[in-house]
């Protein structure tokens, strides 16, 4: 079964438009990746500390489940030097599953859709030039009128 599965990308160390394009070469061929928005710049988000980042959504396919996608995309993210760190941290890569077809899963490895994700400009501005009219299976809403809540959506600029 193929199943419709978008990812969050971020990167605030090194190239960042590197770490974002081995990224999405790294998927491949396991995860194909349908659709990529554009490059967005971010001021960081939590920690303030710390580089802009580099955010982008990609739209994808694939057959693996949850738990395989999930580890798969923990696995890229070691092999693209992401160390160990502190939440909200810099980072080289971090890969995040923010909608798996219209699966709802709250465990505590994996929480699908990503628990934040309508809160944060930095995944809904890219996520809305691909996907506006995708609808929130648990809030009931597409991603564009999601987007029209968030606050601070200035703060994330197109390159
Ligand atoms: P964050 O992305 O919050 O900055 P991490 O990338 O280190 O932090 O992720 C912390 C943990 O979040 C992961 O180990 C993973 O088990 C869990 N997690 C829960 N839901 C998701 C999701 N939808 N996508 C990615 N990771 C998730
Ligand atoms: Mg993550």
């Amino acid at each position: 079964m193929i199943h419709k599965v978008y990812i969050g990308l971020g990167t605030n160390l090194g190239d960042r438009q590197a770490n974002l394009r081995h990224a999405a070469e790294a998927l491949e061929p396991k995860v194909s990746v349908c659709r990529a928005s554009s490059i967005y710049e971010t001021a960081p988000w939590g920690y303030a500390d710390q580089p802009n980042f580099y955010n982008q959504a990609l739209e994808c396919e694939t057959s693996l489940t949850p738990l395989r996608l999930l580890n798969f995309l923990k696995k890229i993210e070691i092999n693209l030097g992401r160390v160990k760190n502190f939440r909200n941290g810099p980072r080289m890569i971090d890969l995040d599953i923010l909608f798996f077809d219209d699966l709802v899963m709250r465990t505590e490895r994996l929480e699908i859709p990503h628990p934040h994700l309508h809160l944060r400009a930095f995944v809904m501005v890219p996520l809305a030039e691909i996907a506006p009219e995708l609808v929130h299976p648990v809030l009931g809403k597409t991603v564009a009128e999601l987007l029209a809540d968030v606050p601070d959506k200035g703060s994330v600029t197109a390159l």
